[in-house]
Parts: structure tokens; C-alpha cells; sequence
């Protein structure tokens, strides 16, 4: 997806919100990495530190601080660790973390997430999936990221009843359509199947059968050239664990596609592997698609390859320095070609030692 235009300048304005539990761990290994590559690259990053969520509500009272959020707005682009702790969970919905995310999510306009999941050969025996069901699986998740029931009204518990409401315009399932039909033309180029496999509830939802028509009606006009399926939810859900290598851009709306990006995170070995980057007109918003990992938060031990490669995302989508990102995206799947694991794959490699390895591997 053709990003907002690059910094024609010498200089890129980039803030880092670390966030809360193992997002500052994470953070720490990947924007040194970031400052690193953008350099070689002849480009100086402005860089500013920020807080969100619980530690946006710690400093100022509110999970997206205002200054936060016009830091963001002005930047090139945004690299976020992830926010929530359990301490927060007693404060009002309004100011627990993830609002703080959420805003900000709406703030930027990035209606597109995407999520790769690609599975190293050199961790397909540490997968819990049998490796001949893993092996040549390489797909991204097109998730629409600002609409659907995450954010449709009415909502509310209303005595014993609650509800929430599912709902799509037809210009929010075109925009995120576009973006998977596009990224499907670049990844045939690239050698890769270049199809979509739309992802719904056609047979039960209103939503899903207007999300079809609007999909296949923008494929018979503007992209006949690349292959459209349809898919249930529930039979996508199978599939991807029974045959992942199948796919190659799915495109789907909020809900399901934050359940299968969890789902396809199995695929990788490790929810710490994965990347994501959520795209709209204005500045890209880079984090890694797990959360604040209470359970292992302050340890050193958490993966930060999901934050790693978000970052090399930022260098390709929002710096546009394609050849930057390949090498840090190689630099990683060399050290794990080494046999350096982080607890999460089995390995004894510290968080720290992670970044140390990757940035060793990146100046070999
Ligand atoms: P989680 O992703 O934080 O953790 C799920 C499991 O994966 C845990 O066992 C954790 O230890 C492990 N894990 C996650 N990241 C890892 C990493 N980098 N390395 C090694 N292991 C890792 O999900 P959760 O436990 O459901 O949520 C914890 C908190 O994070 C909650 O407050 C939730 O709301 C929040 N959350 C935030 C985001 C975000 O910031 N984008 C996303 C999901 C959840």
C-alpha cells in the first residue's frame, strides 16, 4: 500500500511508546536496531520517547496522553511496544490501556493491519504443529482494523442484558480490500501466489454478506488479474492450522482477524515472532502483535523478534528503505539459523543477548 510520501528530508520523525510489561524490554532491543539501519541508510531519526496506556495513565492520568497523541500525528511513523497490566484492570473502561491503544489506532486513520506470518525452516521443529504441515507457509492477515464490533454503537450492559454491535460501511470494506488485492499483486511479483482468500460469516451475518459483495465486486473491476476466494470464519479457522501453506493474503474483518492472527501465531513457534503494521493515510503504526506478557514482564526473557520486525516493517512501508528492512528481516533469520532462542522457543537467550545477536549478524 503506497504509504504517506517519504521523508524527502535528511531526517525522519519517528516516536517510540514503549508502553507497559515486557513493551520498554522489547522497545530496548528494537530501536537501536531501527536508529542503526536508518542511519546506514544516510537518514537521521528524530527520535521521541512517550508514554501510552498504563503508563500514560501513571504520568498523566489518561491511557493516550495528549502530547502522546500529537507526537504521533506529527511523526513519519509510530513503533509501540504494547500496553496493559493487571493493575490497570479496576479502572474505568474508559482509562484502562488498551483505550489508550485504541484511540490512537483512530487517531492515526490506520483502517489496514497486517500481520505476516512466516515460518522460519529453522523453527518448524519447535512448533507445536507437525513440520510437514508448516513447511513453505509464508502469509499475511489483512485485518480491518477501526470499524466492526469493536467500535460499533450501540453498546452496553443494561441489567442482565449486554450488547454490542457489529457494523460496516461500504467504504470501510473497500478501503481494507484494496490494500489486500494490492499487497497481493506485490507479493506475486515477489514470487509468492499473489491470492486473496476473503474471510467471513456470509451464511449467518448481514455484515459478512455485504463485506462478500463489496470484495467481489472490487475484484471483477479492478482486479480480475488476482485470484479471490471466499471462505467461512469457522472453516478458515480449520484450515489454517491444517493447511497454512494454502495461503497466501487473507483479508478479513476486525474480530476474526484478531482470533486467526492468534491462531497463526501457533504457526510461527511464538507470539513474540510476530510483526504487524497498521497502514492508513497518515503515519504507520509498527508493534508487535502480542501483548504486555504480565507473566513474564521485568524477567529479560521475553522475545523481542515481534518488535524487531515491526521495525524492519517501519524501514520498508513508512522510511521506504526496502533494502535496509531485508537486512534486518535476514539478520534475524540468521541468528535463529544459528540456533539462538529466546525461553519462548526453548532456547536460553536472554532479551538482551537477542538484540546483541541480531545487531552482530546485521554487520557481519
Ligand atoms: P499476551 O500476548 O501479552 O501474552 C500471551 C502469552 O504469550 C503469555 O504467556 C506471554 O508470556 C506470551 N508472550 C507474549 N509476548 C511474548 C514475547 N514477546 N516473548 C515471549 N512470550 C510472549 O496476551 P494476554 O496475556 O492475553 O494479555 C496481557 C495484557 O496485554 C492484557 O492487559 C491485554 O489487554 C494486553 N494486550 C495488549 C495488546 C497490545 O498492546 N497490542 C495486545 C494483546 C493484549
Amino acid at each position: 500500500m503506497a504509504q504517506h510520501s517519504p521523508p524527502s528530508r535528511l531526517t525522519a520523525r519517528v516516536v517510540c511508546l514503549p508502553g507497559d510489561g515486557v513493551g520498554p524490554e522489547i522497545i530496548d532491543v528494537a530501536r537501536p536496531l531501527l536508529v542503526s539501519a536508518a542511519n546506514r541508510a544516510g537518514i537521521t531519526l528524530e527520535l521521541l520517547e512517550l508514554p501510552i496506556g498504563g503508563a500514560g495513565y501513571d504520568a498523566d492520568g489518561d491511557p493516550l496522553p495528549a502530547s502522546t497523541e500529537a507526537a504521533c500525528r506529527a511523526a513519519d511513523a509510530v513503533l509501540l511496544g504494547a500496553v496493559g497490566a493487571p493493575r490497570y484492570d479496576a479502572l474505568p473502561p474508559a482509562l484502562r490501556p488498551e483505550q489508550g491503544l485504541l484511540r490512537l489506532r483512530r487517531a492515526l486513520g490506520v483502517f489496514a493491519n497486517l500481520r505476516p506470518v512466516k515460518v522460519y525452516p529453522s523453527l518448524v521443529d519447535r512448533a507445536p504443529l507437525k513440520a510437514s504441515l508448516l513447511e513453505g507457509t509464508d502469509l499475511v492477515v489483512v485485518r480491518e482494523l477501526l470499524s466492526g464490533l469493536y467500535f460499533g454503537e450501540p453498546r452496553g450492559i443494561e441489567g442482565d442484558r449486554a450488547f454490542n454491535t457489529m457494523a460496516y460501511e461500504k467504504s470501510e470494506i473497500l478501503r481494507v480490500a484494496e490494500v489486500a488485492f494490492e499487497l497481493a499483486r506485490t507479493r506475486r511479483e515477489a514470487g509468492r501466489p499473489g491470492q486473496v482468500t476473503s474471510v467471513d460469516k456470509a451464511n449467518v451475518l448481514e455484515v459478512s454478506r455485504l463485506w462478500r459483495e463489496v470484495v467481489s465486486e472490487l475484484q471483477r473491476t479492478r482486479y480480475p488479474d488476482v485470484p479471490l476466494t471466499h471462505q467461512y470464519v469457522d472453516s478458515a479457522a480449520m484450515d489454517l492450522i491444517r493447511r497454512p501453506a494454502s495461503f497466501d493474503v487473507v483479508l478479513t474483518e476486525n474480530l476474526f482477524g484478531d482470533i486467526l492472527t492468534d491462531e497463526a501465531a501457533v504457526l510461527a513457534g511464538s507470539i513474540g515472532l510476530l510483526p504487524s503494521a497498521s497502514l492508513g493515510a497518515g503515519p504507520g503504526l509498527y508493534e508487535p502483535i502480542h501483548g504486555s506478557a504480565p507473566d513474564i514482564a521485568g524477567r529479560g526473557v521475553a522475545n523481542p523478534i515481534g518488535a524487531v520486525l515491526s521495525a524492519a516493517s517501519l524501514l520498508r512501508l513508512s522510511l521506504h528503505l526496502p533494502a535496509e528492512a531485508a537486512r534486518l528481516e535476514a539478520a534475524v533469520e540468521a541468528v535463529l539459523e544459528a540456533g539462538h532462542f529466546t525461553a519462548d522457543l526453548g532456547g536460553d537467550v536472554s532479551t538482551a543477548q537477542m538484540g546483541e545477536l541480531i545487531c552482530r549478524a546485521l554487520n557481519d
